[in-house]
């Protein structure tokens, strides 16, 4: 059902006064994590004023250590509701179970599926039957027909409004934290009529190199990106190495001006 063989024209996804997909370019950006009132809402109006048109924000966290900082949970959902009404921004973020789909869908504009909920069909279900936009990340070791078959569980279970998102892949290359696969997103775009969007700061896991990669996304016919941002960094209680910070987050959408102003 997500071919392009049985639906020629692009899918667009809208949430709030967002919308992801057909003739434009879309940056969705925030915090990997929700961390405080202060530190969300700074990021928020930076990215805001700069040209997101969602913000993204984890209250429920997938950390590889069980040790890390696992999310504000639901206090950290009713502070992404707060930043959206007061910046006029819809919000996106990760439903890590079942058991949080409800609350989720009371505070949250569109449910991300994190990379390594991919193939939980129950979540997948779950997200179809609720018709909420969904932001579908691709698993970690996942191949693109994957991908696509997770996609159609949601698509199945009774919900069209799905992004699909590249967000980099397990590879032998340790330089970064995970290879781009920016094959994936050509690919995407001639097989499915989903929009589909690049994560960057996964894909890489280096601030530096977001920048480039996010101009090789535009560049390859991604309907936009997520990316990571954080006023400081330095304190990040989670992926502080690759967030942009204020100033480079400005420069980053200066340097899509011509894809985001195309559209
Ligand atoms: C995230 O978006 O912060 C995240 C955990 O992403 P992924 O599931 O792609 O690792
Ligand atoms: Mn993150």
């Amino acid at each position: 059902m997500v071919s392009r063989e049985v639906q020629a024209h692009d899918t667009v996804v809208r949430f709030g006064n967002a919308s992801v997909g057909g003739n434009q370019f879309a940056v969705i950006a925030g915090p990997c994590s929700v961390e405080s009132e202060q530190q969300l809402l700074s990021v928020a109006e930076v990215v805001k004023q700069h040209g997101a048109v969602a913000l993204r924000g984890g209250a429920y966290k997938p950390r590889t250590s069980p040790y890390d900082f696992q999310g504000m949970g639901v206090e950290g959902l009713k502070l992404l509701k707060q930043a959206s009404e007061m910046l006029n921004m819809p919000t996106v973020s990760e439903v890590m179970e079942v058991s949080q789909m409800e609350t989720m869908c009371e505070y949250i504009d569109c449910l991300q599926i994190g990379a390594r909920n991919m193939q939980n069909y129950a979540l997948l279900k779950a997200v179809g039957e609720s018709k909420k936009p969904v932001l579908l990340k691709r698993g970690l070791s996942a191949t693109i027909e994957e991908l696509l078959l997770a996609a159609e569980y949601i698509y199945d279970a009774g919900n069209p409004n799905i992004i699909l998102c590249e967000r980099g892949i397990r590879t032998f290359e340790t330089a970064t934290r995970n290879t781009l696969d920016l094959n994936a997103v050509a690919f995407l775009k001639q097989k499915t009529h989903l929009p589909v969007v690049v994560d960057p700061s996964h894909g890489t896991g280096v601030r530096e190199l977001v920048i480039p990669l996010s101009r090789a996304a535009a560049a390859v016919g991604a309907d936009g990106i997520i990316v990571e941002s954080h006023l400081n960094p330095g304190e990040a209680l989670s992926d502080g190495h690759q967030a942009l910070t204020g100033p480079m987050f400005q420069q980053l959408m200066q340097e899509l001006k011509p894809f985001v102003e195309a559209a």
